[in-house]
């Protein structure tokens, strides 16, 4: 991606937002169009973990509350989605990304994104009944190679 357009989708989600808080008479903190900025400034997807602890270590450091508040907003404006690949831990992403897969490992937990192309063309492409598919983000459960290989190993011990 270059880095204009980079800009230019923290801009558009940047406006989106204010006229969001405006609507709601919300108050337009600082913190939150932080919280705003560093989801905006990385495509992946994070936990509110992750997010605070980036915050403190861009030296933007948020209370708790702060953080869960600012996510329902952005929720509920339509500017981050929510996933739930465990079953107690949420995790978000910016809207509006990329079509992808999420490689969800049930060993290690770790989640890595994933792109496609012919993929992609297949699940577009797809006749459904009564249904246009427009976007989309798959769920896909497995085992990555280092979770694969720890558990060869240790079947081989047994
Ligand atoms: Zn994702
Ligand atoms: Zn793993």
């Amino acid at each position: 991606m270059k880095s204009g357009e980079r800009t230019d989708i923290r801009q558009v989600a940047k406006q989106k937002f204010t006229d969001y808080l405006t609507a709601h008479k919300c108050r337009k903190t600082p913190e939150r169009f932080a919280v705003l900025d560093v989801i905006y400034s990385d495509s992946r997807h994070f936990d509110t973990d992750m997010l605070f602890e980036t915050l403190q270590k861009d030296g933007f450091p948020v209370s708790r509350a702060t953080l869960y508040n600012t996510l329902q907003l952005l929720l509920d404006c339509r500017l981050i989605v929510k996933h739930h690949f465990e079953e107690h831990r949420a995790f978000y992403e910016r809207a509006g990304g990329a079509f992808h897969l999420h490689l969800v490992c049930t060993g290690c937990h770790s989640v890595t994104e994933y792109q496609d192309a012919e993929l992609q063309r297949a699940i577009l492409n797809k006749k459904i009944k009564k249904f246009k598919a427009a976007h989309y983000v798959l769920n896909v459960s497995g085992l990555c190679t280092e979770c694969a290989r720890q558990l060869k190993k240790n079947n081989k011990k047994k």
